[in-house]
């Protein structure tokens, strides 16, 4: 088969022939993907910020696919069946997965005890077929009313905005909340808040463009973080003591410093952003506002939840794709998604 292949001494990668997937276990399946997609954290991994990751991997954790092998000790899927891939691999059955912890599955191949797998410890899912363990727990079958360009939102983008985003962030009816960085990341965050009926959504991000493709998604409100007076600004737009919630999408220390800074007394800061450095943290200012701050990986443990959201048709997800290529166009495709602003590219489906 084919399949995206990281080359780790050249910081690249390249759509190469490399044997077909086999069953090493019973719970595995083999899945023949019929679309997939390439993530923020793919592009950390080619400029090198994850040297854990092996030459010669295959890139990817998200997809849509049919099940084309199934192990002796898979019961619930069948050869043929439709499924959504999470990134998360998990067993469903240790002490963390019992707890809905699936990003921390203690049984997961590779790196003990995190669950994101896929083109990180073991071959992902840039490929015709992907090897997915514990299969059962770790894809969800899509009804056919459901797209390919719907369907790829769940393995990744919208549980993580959902779940780390908003979940976490615990927005009430009426809430003010504010999302920094409109990434498919923050805008999963945007449009999934809305099923908790705010009153604002402020999206805020340096890039204009992102920042009109926001209220397309239900931002009611965009602020530029470029403006000098961006603070000032998102204070208007709140009684002036803050937004009830923060939440953090970028993943860089000045942007998690502005969710603290624009919060209100009692408020919460959802971090969903990835941090490559050590943040610094007001402590002895924001002591005295009882705020919540939380952080997180993806569990994927709702999309169950947004799958029947998606399948009724109560989030546009399909908006999320800017640009649809073939699997042997996976090399422009990667080009395309690298240098999202120039192309004006959000998600970029794969066929
Ligand atoms: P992205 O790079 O596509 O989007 C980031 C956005 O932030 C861009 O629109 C950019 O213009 C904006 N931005 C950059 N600097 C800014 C600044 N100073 N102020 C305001 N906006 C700024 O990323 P994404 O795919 O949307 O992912 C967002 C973050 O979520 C990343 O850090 C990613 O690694 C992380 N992530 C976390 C999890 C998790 O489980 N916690 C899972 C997936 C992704
Ligand atoms: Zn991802």
């Amino acid at each position: 088969m084919k399949a995206l292949v990281y080359d780790a001494a050249g910081k690249t990668q390249h759509w190469n022939d490399v044997p077909d997937p086999t069953i090493l276990r019973s719970t595995d399946v083999i899945v023949k993907m019929a679309a997939t997609t390439i993530c923020g954290t793919d592009l950390h991994i080619v400029k090198g910020d994850m040297p854990e990751v092996a030459d010669g991997r295959i890139l990817g954790h998200e997809g849509i696919g049919i099940v084309a092998q199934v192990g002796d000790g898979v019961k619930e899927l069948r050869v043929g069946d439709r499924v959504a891939l999470s990134c998360v691999s998990s067993c469903g059955r240790c002490e963390y997965c019992r707890q809905g912890l699936y990003s921390h599955c203690l049984d997961a191949e590779g790196a003990r005890g995190v669950g994101w797998i896929f083109g990180y410890m073991i071959n992902g899912t840039l490929a015709e077929y992907v090897r997915v363990p514990f299969a059962e727990n770790s894809v969800y079958k899509l009804p056919s009313t459901v797209s390919d360009a719907e369907g790829i939102l769940l393995s990744d983008a919208l549980p993580t905005g959902f779940e780390i985003g908003v979940q976490a962030g615990q927005p009430k009816p009426g809430d003010v909340i504010a999302v920094i960085g409109a990434g498919p990341v923050g805008l999963s965050v945007v449009m999934t808040s809305r099923l908790y009926g705010p009153s604002k959504i402020i999206s805020i991000d340096l890039d204009d463009n992102r920042l009109k493709l926001a209220r397309d998604f239900g931002a009611t409100d965009t602020v530029n973080s470029g403006d000098a007076d961006w603070f000032d600004q998102v204070m208007a737009l709140t009684s002036g003591d803050g937004v009830d919630v923060a939440v953090e999408a970028v993943g860089i220390p000045v942007t998690f410093t502005n969710a603290t800074r624009i919060v209100r007394p009692g408020g919460h800061v959802a971090n969903v952003g990835v941090h490559g450095r050590p943040v610094e943290f007001a402590l002895n200012e924001l002591w005295i506002k009882n705020i919540t701050v939380t952080m997180g990986l993806v569990n994927t443990s709702s999309i169950p939840m947004l799958l029947k959201v998606v399948a009724s048709h109560g989030l546009p997800v399909d908006k999320f794709v800017t640009h649809t290529f073939s699997f042997d166009q996976v090399e422009q495709a990667f080009d395309v998604f690298q240098h999202a602003a120039q192309y004006n590219a959000l998600k970029v489906l794969i066929h």
